[in-house]
C-alpha cells in the first residue's frame, strides 16, 4: 500500500553492543526514522519476545539490521529466522560481516574458551568446576542453553545477506546513508557493502612521502609526528587495506587505523593485503637481495600479535577462518 510505513527490526547477535549504541548516535535523525518506518522488533530497547517474530508472516519485515557475529545455537536460530521473516537484511558492522573482535576466538575452540573461562579465569571461583551445558535436570523442570560452537560465523557464513554496513561500529554517515537509501528506495544491487569504494588512505589526511621504515613501533611505544603517516613512521595502520567511509576518524586522534572498515573492494583479503602493503613499506620487494631469511624473521618478530594486528575484524570472514586445532 502507498505511504505504508516501512517495519524494521535490530538485532543483536555476538557482538559488544556498540552498533545498538550507534543507532541511536544518528541523534535527531531517529525522529526521521521514525516518521519512515515503525520498529517492529528490537530486544535491547522494547520489550518483544521471540515468540512475537515467530508469529509474524514470512517477509512481514521490510529491512532487518542484524549485528553481531554467529557464535551459538540461539544466534544461528535468529539469524535463520529473521532472514525468513526480512525481505532485507543487512549485516549491520563488523562483527556481523566478518566476525570482528569475537571472531579471534577461532583461535581457540570451545573446551579450550571454557576452561579458560570457567575453571581457570583469576576472578571465577568454581571448585567444582562446573561448565555450562546445554541440558540441565533441575527439580523445576528442564533448563535449556544454547550450545556454543567451537567456530565464530559470519551473517553470510550462516544465512544469504543482501547488503553489509562495514564499521566497528558502523560510522554515523553511513547509517544515515543506507536509511536515506532505504527511504528513496534507492539501494544498490543486493551484495554490496554501503560504503565508499575507496581506502582510508584516501580519507587520511596525513601526508605519504614513499619513504621506508626499518623499524615497527607499537602504538604507545612512539609519539608519532602529527602531519605525517603512520605507517612510515614505522606504526603499523591498516589504512591501505581498509575500506573507507570512517572520515579517518582514529587517524585525526593520532590513533592509526586497524581495520574495523573491513576489506577494500579490490583486495578481499584485508590481512594478506596489509602484510602486501608492509612488505613493500619495509622496502622487501626492492631490496630483497640484501635481506637475508633472518632479517625478515627479525622485522617480523617486531608485530607483536600478528592475527591480532592483520585479522582483528576479519579472521572467520578471512580463507584462514580459524585456527586448525590438533586432536
Ligand atoms: Fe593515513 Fe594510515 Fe594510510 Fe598512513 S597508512 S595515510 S596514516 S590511513
Amino acid at each position: 500500500m502507498a505511504n505504508e510505513k516501512l517495519k524494521i527490526a535490530f538485532y543483536w547477535a555476538a557482538s559488544c553492543g556498540g552498533c545498538e549504541i550507534a543507532v541511536l548516535d544518528i541523534n535527531e535523525k531517529i525522529l526521521d526514522v521514525i516518521q519512515l518506518a515503525d520498529i517492529v522488533f528490537w530486544p535491547v530497547a522494547m520489550d518483544v519476545k521471540y515468540k512475537d517474530v515467530e508469529n509474524m508472516p514470512d517477509k512481514y519485515i521490510d529491512i532487518c539490521f542484524f549485528n553481531g557475529s554467529v557464535r551459538n545455537e540461539e544466534q544461528e536460530y535468529m539469524a535463520k529466522l529473521l532472514r525468513q521473516k526480512a525481505k532485507t537484511l543487512i549485516a549491520f558492522g563488523s562483527c556481523a560481516q566478518e566476525g570482528c573482535i569475537p571472531g579471534l576466538a577461532n583461535l581457540h575452540n570451545r573446551e579450550e574458551i571454557f576452561e579458560k573461562v570457567y575453571l581457570k579465569s583469576h576472578c571465577v571461583e568454581n571448585p567444582v568446576g562446573t561448565v555450562p551445558q546445554t541440558r540441565f535436570e533441575a527439580k523445576e523442570g528442564l533448563l535449556k542453553l544454547p550450545e556454543f560452537y567451537d567456530t565464530v560465523k559470519t551473517l553470510d557464513q550462516t544465512v544469504e545477506v543482501d547488503y553489509y554496513i562495514p564499521g566497528c561500529p558502523p560510522p554515523v554517515s553511513l547509517i544515515t546513508s543506507a536509511l536515506e537509501a532505504v527511504a528513496k528506495n534507492q539501494l544498490p544491487p543486493k551484495g554490496t557493502v554501503l560504503a565508499p569504494p575507496k581506502s582510508v588512505c584516501d580519507e587520511c589526511p596525513r601526508k605519504k612521502e614513499n619513504k621506508k621504515i626499518t623499524k615497527i613501533y607499537r602504538v604507545h611505544k612512539k609519539m608519532p609526528e602529527p602531519e605525517k603517516c603512520l605507517l612510515e613512521q614505522g606504526i603499523i595502520c591498516m589504512g591501505p587495506a581498509t575500506r573507507s567511509g570512517c572520515g579517518a576518524q582514529c587517524l585525526n586522534v593520532d590513533m592509526p587505523c586497524t581495520g574495523c572498515g573491513g576489506p577494500c573492494p579490490n583486495s578481499p583479503e584485508q590481512g594478506a593485503a596489509m602484510v602486501s602493503a608492509l612488505a613493500s613499506i619495509l622496502g622487501l620487494e626492492e631490496e630483497k637481495d640484501r635481506y637475508t631469511e633472518k632479517d625478515i624473521e627479525e622485522l617480523m618478530r617486531q608485530i607483536k600479535d600478528p592475527v591480532g594486528t592483520f585479522y582483528m575484524y576479519s579472521l572467520p570472514s578471512s580463507i584462514l577462518r580459524r585456527k586448525v586445532m590438533k586432536k
